[in-house]
């Protein structure tokens, strides 16, 4: 028998948070808003620092951490369910207790000074893997770190950076050993900013969390700075990006679901012409395909989580998750804007600021073209069977 139902463990913790969002984090959306419209971006520190406090004392904290440091080490599934339910709001909480994944694979004296105060929110990193001339490309950085004694020297640029004005370290990948090129020759260095390097944000189309750029101009770290092996900064910088993917579709999800309920009310509440506007079907239609849409996105968004959780390789059903989600989302939230009329153009409701926020999903970690490009080459390579694990 097919089962696509949930687990009674996991549907307790969806509920559970649910229920957190709804009491918690739904009541904040109005003050929220406003702050937005006065220039803010992101909740008050104290408001955070006692919502993530209330969300530890119902056991919700570092989600995807190991026991051994503290947190619920949860599937990527119930991970993924979470997720769902947080992004349902436009209050941008997240649970504490959380660092890259790639900072587990640091060494003992690095895990003291980087991964626990991050897990335990006392520091703030950013991942600097995209240059001015490097993408898509990834391969194409250019950012130096050359062998000075027992130390190394860094220089170049980063841009996009996500957290990178606010960070007081960096996770930075840099080439160091041209001849290998990036994928055999580069490396990931943690970076204090008292190093040395700058930063300066960059103003987007979101209103939410700008990215920065970075400038590094000989910032000298010690060798014990090396993340993970001398050359192997590639593929930690892939294992980041591939976490992403499927956190993203499930925040997709999120939002949809969001606002298709939204598009509902409003569409049974706002009258013309003598009507509920939900009576025509130009507005049915609307409702209908934003349905279908998020539901297939679900689909693909948890499937790619059990692909993690059963240890396979999830890259491509990740890939198709992303490419889906974030299209999905962005006509979901489209759909519900126009349903929302005049209303919904206005910043007192979040549909205007999610319309410009999830536009950003199609391009980070991974565009829509990369995506699609994974996506082709492993079936044309046969790395990959159409109709994946059922084939
Ligand atoms: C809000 C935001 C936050 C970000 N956060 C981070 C971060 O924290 N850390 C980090 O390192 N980076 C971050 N990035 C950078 C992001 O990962 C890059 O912007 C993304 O990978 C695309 O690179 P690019 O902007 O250089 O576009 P390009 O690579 O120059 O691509 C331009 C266009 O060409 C297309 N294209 C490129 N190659 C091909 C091809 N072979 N076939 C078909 N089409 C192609 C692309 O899909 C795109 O449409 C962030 C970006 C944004 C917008």
């Amino acid at each position: 028998m097919m089962d696509f139902e949930l687990s009674d463990e996991q549907r307790d913790i969806r509920d559970t948070v649910r229920a957190f969002v709804a009491k918690e984090i739904l009541p904040l959306e109005e003050d929220f808003l406003r702050l937005v419209r006065e220039g803010g971006a992101r909740l008050p520190r104290d408001e955070e620092h006692r919502l993530r406090a209330k969300a530890r004392e119902f056991g919700f904290w570092g989600l995807s951490t190991p026991e051994e440091y503290g947190g619920m080490a949860l599937p990527a599934v119930t991970q993924s369910l979470i997720h769902i339910e947080l992004a349902k709001s436009c209050v941008p909480f997240r649970f504490g207790g959380e660092a890259d994944n790639i900072l587990y694979g640091a060494d003992a004296a690095q895990q003291e000074e980087y991964l626990k105060p991050t897990i335990e929110g006392e520091r703030l990193g950013c991942f600097a893997l995209t240059e001015p001339g490097a993408g898509s490309d990834a391969g194409a950085i250019s950012t130096y770190a050359r062998r000075d004694g027992d130390d190394w020297l860094i220089s170049g640029e980063k841009t996009f950076i996500s957290n990178g004005h606010e960070a007081d370290y960096a996770i930075v990948i840099a080439l160091t050993d041209r001849d290998r090129g990036a994928r055999h020759g580069a490396t990931a260095f943690l970076v204090d900013r008292e190093a040395g390097w700058t930063s300066s944000p960059i103003s987007t189309m979101g209103s939410w969390h700008q990215p920065a750029s970075l400038s590094f101009d000989d910032v000298r770290v010690p060798a014990g700075k090396v993340l993970g092996e001398v050359g192997g900064g590639f593929q930690l910088a892939m294992r980041w990006v591939g976490k992403g993917r499927y956190v993203i579709s499930a925040h997709c999800v999120g939002i949809a679901e969001r606002c298709l309920t939204m598009a509902v009310d409003y569409a049974g509440l706002r009258e013309t012409f003598g009507s509920k506007i939900g009576r025509n079907q130009a507005i049915q239609w609307m409702i209908a395909d934003s349905e279908t849409e998020l539901e297939a996105a679900r689909w693909l968004a948890l499937r790619a989580a059990w692909d993690v959780d059963r240890g396979a390789d999830a890259r491509h059903a990740s890939a198709m998750a992303k490419l889906f989600c974030t299209a999905m989302v962005g006509r979901v939230v489209d759909r519900a804007l126009q349903i929302h009329g005049g209303m919904g153009y206005t910043k007192e409701l979040p549909l205007e600021g999610w319309y410009r926020a999830v536009r950003a999903m199609r391009i980070f970690e991974g565009t829509d073209e990369v995506q699609r490009l994974i996506l082709s080459r492993d079936l044309l390579r046969g790395h990959t069977r159409i109709g994946g694990h059922l084939a």
